[in-house]
């Protein structure tokens, strides 16, 4: 870290910043050049309180040269993460495909889709029992009955279940159902249910919130590393812009620049990422071409009925076609699907 005295800041201030670095327990380098001193700070293990240091007199800015984040960055862990949910590992050469309906509306539809999801080669289901909607008045998810349905999946596919919890209530439910807690969009910044996620034994899938920044989804995934839960898969759904031809823009370059920054493996929504059935095809295929570790695919039997997104969803042919598509794909960047 850094602090940048204003040009007129005096001898005094900056010897004043100097004994509150060293005062933190710190090591402090004055650096004085033709403009202005700027002095450099080491020896800290985390991140340094800034905000004192800012208010001193004759400080111009505080500049981070690491990351704001610790535990999930690759600076503090070299190696790629690989996360287990069963016998599914998420970041090395397998590229696990996640699949169902946005909601589990009732046992015969999640046992359609599944067995269409499973022959195609999925290797996880997902289905929301607990809906966060934009409308209080839309339907909000069967609760734990939806839980019981998605059990009943997991044992006659032998398919682990992700399944988003929205409040920590919601969790400590899931916790005894499934095997992967999703945090949702809506949630990504909140702290309580993070930290809550970070007490969990289960892993957790972590959506990136459709206005967070790159360092925002990562800060919320320290939140849970820093609960001492390190299995945690990262997701960009797409986020807010002007274009008024699909719900969100996927940002695939949020793919490369995860695995520069940080261990952990981030897998692609291409669902929710366009938010419409004839692009989630094309869309999946670039995420893998972009080093995805993974896909999450809406898929319904009937989405013209679907309680929620199903504009988004697929039938289950084209979730056939898509999962060999992406397939050869995968091959061309040393993947396997
Ligand atoms: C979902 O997966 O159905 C969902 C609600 O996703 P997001 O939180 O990305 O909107
Ligand atoms: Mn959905």
């Amino acid at each position: 870290m850094l602090v940048v005295m204003e040009g007129s800041a005096t001898k005094e201030q900056i010897e004043a910043v100097v004994k509150s670095i060293e005062d933190m327990g710190l090591r402090a380098h004055p650096m004085p050049g033709a403009q202005r001193t700027a002095i450099g700070i080491t020896g800290n293990k985390q991140m340094v309180k800034d905000a004192m240091l800012s208010a001193q007199p004759g400080v111009l800015e505080i500049i981070h040269v690491t990351q704001p984040f610790k535990l999930v960055s690759r600076e503090f862990h070299p190696e790629d993460s690989h996360i287990k949910v069963g016998d599914v590992v998420f970041g090395g050469a397998f590229v696990p495909v996640m699949a169902g309906p946005c909601s589990v509306e009732s046992e015969d539809q999640c046992m359609v889709v599944a067995e269409r999801v499973k022959a195609a080669g999925a290797s996880m289901f997902r289905g929301g029992a607990f809906k966060p909607r934009t409308s209080p008045y839309d339907f909000q998810g069967l609760g734990e009955d939806g839980l019981k349905i998605l059990k009943k999946v997991r044992e006659k596919y032998d398919l682990p279940i992700v399944t988003e919890a929205v409040d920590p209530e919601t969790l400590t439910l899931i916790e005894s159902y499934a095997d992967m807690i999703q945090i949702g969009a809506r949630n990504m910044q909140n702290y309580s249910l993070l930290r809550r996620a970070g007490k969990s034994s289960l892993p957790v899938l972590l959506k990136r919130g459709m206005s967070a920044t790159l360092t925002e989804l990562l800060m919320a995934a320290e939140y849970i590393l820093a609960e001492g839960n390190p299995n945690v898969v990262l997701c960009e759904r797409g986020i807010r812009s002007f274009a008024d031809h699909t719900r969100n823009t996927l940002d695939l370059s949020a793919i490369p620049y995860v695995h520069r920054t940080s261990h952990l493996p981030i897998v692609s929504d291409p669902s929710h990422g366009t938010g419409r059935r004839d692009k989630v095809d094309a869309l999946s295929r670039a995420s893998v071409a972009v080093g995805a570790d993974g896909l999450i695919i809406e898929v319904h039997n009937e989405p013209e009925k679907a309680l929620s997104d199903g504009a988004q969803s697929l039938i289950p042919d084209q979730f056939d076609n898509l999962m060999n598509t992406v397939k050869s794909i995968a091959g061309v960047i040393n993947r396997r699907m």
